[in-house]
């Protein structure tokens, strides 16, 4: 659910943004005129709605075989109940120990212009037995057999970036990579070198598992990433250009930007959390994939 004061809130720093923001930046030109900004802004403001068991089916279809109304079914049989929902427990035990229910419950706001401070974490809860169960456990090995490698910017980089291929993750990235490639040589410099891709490790602050290291999460260049981190106290910052974010959710991935405790240069495959999603639109995409080592 949505707080009804979540909604204002995103109303008015939406229509703020918007009216604040460089007209040449804004990118609708289509827009113009006193109604066009009200209307621009209230398409901007549409509620984001937490995700369901129905958007974790949408979005991993090679996974589930369906939800019963407490428990998720996998395709091998095992069943995985939603668990507590502990919406009233403080957010960082949500982070270290959240359920399913808790990890669907923040609803990513793909929609707010980039740039947008924060006002949660939606996507930062990862249950841990949930992603072991699709990615394997790093720490018993399970993860690097399914890594293969896919170019990073093939005609303006081409070096091989290691991914998981379960849920297709690297056809993913690979479209991602091309489509990166193609926005121009202007863009290099926030997408190379790479702050990288795999490594079984937990999340800095509070000893979580790392999307990292399930192998479904890429840093970008760490030189104009802002990370809170680094700047305790110095509130929110952002670098990085709106058409690679764009680029990145239209392929299924979440930006760590868009959280309160925010990592510009962070995104991971969370298909679940982006509703216009298909995960079966990118094809294979072999001539993308670097050739893999025996
Ligand atoms: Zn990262």
């Amino acid at each position: 659910m949505v707080r009804p004061v979540t909604v204002m809130a995103r109303l008015v720093r939406a229509i703020h943004v918007f009216l604040t923001s460089p007209r040449k930046r804004r990118g609708w030109p289509a827009f113009a005129g006193h109604d066009g900004v009200v209307l621009a802004a209230l398409l901007l403001a549409l509620p984001a709605h937490a995700a369901s068991p129905q958007d974790l089916l949408r979005a991993y279809p090679g996974q589930f075989a369906g939800f019963d109304g407490n428990d998720l079914i996998w395709r091998d049989g095992t069943r995985m109940p939603l668990g507590a929902d502990d919406a009233a427990a403080p957010f960082e035990d949500q982070v270290r120990h959240g359920s399913i229910r808790d990890q669907l419950r923040l609803a990513y706001p793909a929609t707010l212009p980039v740039g947008t401070p924060p006002e949660d974490d939606p996507g930062r809860i990862r249950n841990k037995a949930f992603f072991d169960k699709m990615y394997g456990d790093c720490h018993a090995g399970e993860v690097t057999p399914h890594l293969v490698s896919v170019t990073w910017l093939p005609s303006q980089w081409g070096h091989a970036v290691r991914i998981t291929s379960v849920n297709n993750v690297d056809r993913h990235l690979a479209a991602i990579s091309r489509e990166l490639d193609a926005l121009g040589p202007e863009y290099r410099k926030y997408l190379v070198p790479l702050g990288g891709t795999y490594a079984c490790r937990t999340v800095a602050d509070n000893g979580t598992p790392s999307m990292h290291g399930w192998g479904a999460a890429i840093d970008i260049n760490t030189a104009f990433s802002d990370y809170w981190l680094w700047r305790r106290g110095g509130g929110y910052a952002n670098r990085e250009p709106a058409a690679i974010v764009a680029i990145f959710e239209r392929h299924g991935f979440i930006w760590g930007g868009r959280w309160s405790h925010y990592d510009t240069m962070h995104f991971e495959y969370r298909p679940e959390l982006l509703p216009g999603f298909d995960p079966t639109a990118d094809e294979p995409l072999e001539e993308a994939r670097a050739p893999k080592p025996n």
